[in-house]
């Protein structure tokens, strides 16, 4: 049984602690009995994954808005409580879900009320799958070397390039993709827009297997015509609009995290209480007892990390860029660190294939690479707390001085 005393934390309403009750009791049911997830059926899965979020009503909380969303914001607690409820019981189930909601964050965050009319509510409703393009063969961690361009041309923009490392890819109905309108260079030249699947000259160029399954492609666009009004902002703010998308869905990354470590610890309860080693339980040997204390300090530690950057996100600041990295960063790297001394505490088991710790090894792996790596957050966070220094520094001077 997953602790749940931190539902009891500040940073809650009654609403919050609820959701995850409900969310858990359905998952119980109708996620966690569906097998692993492998190449040739992942992306039934994910279809069926979304349909049935989509059917409880679970994709409400990814996709807000006026028209039949339960909040007319993204409420980004919600999100990580959701994604770390999925997560401990399927990967797949928290992909689908989350991938709902990035997707389709900047039309909710910058579209116009008809790209919000037209997409939304059909997203919400599990009727279109959603995508985020944003990184390139050559623009990963340096999104501003972004080189997919999009030209005017009458009421169109043209798009030319290659994206890659594309979730959802292949599946999508429609993909948020950022590419070069060249307003000024660098990061402030970029615009975004959504691009429908079908539109032609958008075409798949090949899928990537990875560790742990999921719908992952390259795409290609030449001569992809692009509605002007399926602009996302205004044109140069597409590096803005990825930024303010990410900060939402971040800190839900290092949610997922921690419902994979939840789990692992989950497992490692388990096993070292019933496994008996040298004629007593596993559970009364010192140094398994050390790795469950750093593995349970690891998950709390990730808990407050994550649920202090929700609750700034939706109580306090629009911009959280140095909380969310915080969380993502921690919870990510902890949730690596606490599932191997699950597979440890498992020994041979935690190694056989499509063991739950097994999985949850290979499932954590890309969270510490993708929506900025582990390295990209701690430059965040350096260049944070120089800015702040900086800033007090100088009010202390004209303190001073006055
Ligand atoms: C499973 C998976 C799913 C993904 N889904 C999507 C998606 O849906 N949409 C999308 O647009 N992209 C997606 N990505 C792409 C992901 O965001 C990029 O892989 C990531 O940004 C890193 O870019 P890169 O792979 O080009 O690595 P590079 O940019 O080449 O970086 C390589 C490594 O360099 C290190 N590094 C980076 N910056 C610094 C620094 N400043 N100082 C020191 N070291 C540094 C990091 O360790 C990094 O892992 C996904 C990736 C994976 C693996």
């Amino acid at each position: 049984m997953a602790d749940r005393s931190y539902l009891d934390w500040p940073f809650f309403d009654n609403e919050h602690r609820a959701l995850a009750r409900d969310l858990d009791d359905w998952a119980t049911e109708h996620v966690r009995p569906m097998p692993e997830a492998h190449e040739e059926i992942v992306d039934e899965m994910c279809r069926e994954l979304v349909r049935r979020l989509a059917g409880a009503s679970w994709l409400d909380y990814a996709v807000p808005g006026a028209q039949g969303g339960r909040r007319e914001a993204l409420d980004v607690r919600s999100l990580c409580l959701i994604r770390e409820t999925l997560g401990r019981h399927h990967a797949l189930a928290d992909f689908a879900f989350a991938m709902q909601g990035l997707g389709s964050g900047a039309i909710s965050l910058f579209g116009s009320g008809e790209l919000k009319t037209s997409y939304l509510p059909a997203v919400r409703r599990g009727k279109r799958i959603a995508a985020f393009a944003l990184s390139e063969p050559e623009a990963g961690s340096d999104v501003a070397a972004i080189e997919t361009t999009a030209v005017e041309d009458g009421d169109h923009y043209v798009i030319d390039g290659t994206k890659t490392w594309i979730s959802n890819g292949g599946l999508a109905d429609f993909y948020t993709v950022f590419a070069r309108t060249g307003e000024a260079p660098g990061a402030k030249g970029l615009s975004a827009f959504v691009v429908d699947a079908a539109t032609p000259g958008l075409e798949v160029v090949e899928r990537i297997p990875v560790m742990a399954p999921h719908p992952l492609a390259t795409l290609g666009f030449d001569g992809c015509r692009v509605p002007k009004s399926h602009l996302l902002g205004e044109p140069g703010e597409g590096f803005k609009v990825a930024m303010a998308t990410l900060d939402v869905f971040r800190s839900t990354v290092g949610a997922a995290a921690l419902g994979f470590a939840r789990r692992a610890l989950d497992e490692a309860l388990e096993r070292a209480s019933g496994r008996r080693l040298f004629g007593e339980p596993m559970s009364e040997l010192q140094m398994v007892q050390s790795k469950l204390a750093d593995m349970a300090l690891g998950v709390d530690a990730s808990a407050l990390l994550v649920y202090r950057a929700a609750w700034t996100r939706d109580c306090v600041a629009d911009r959280v860029s140095r909380e969310a990295a915080m969380a993502k960063l921690y919870a990510t790297e902890t949730a690596q660190r606490v599932i191997d001394d699950a597979v440890q505490i498992f020994g041979g088991l935690g190694v056989v294939a499509g063991h739950p710790v097994e999985r949850l090894y290979r499932e954590v792996r890309a969270l510490r690479i993708y929506e900025g790596a582990s390295e990209v957050q701690k430059v965040i966070i350096a260049r944070q707390a120089l800015a702040a220094h900086e800033r007090e520094a100088s009010s202390a001077t004209a303190s001073r001085g006055t």
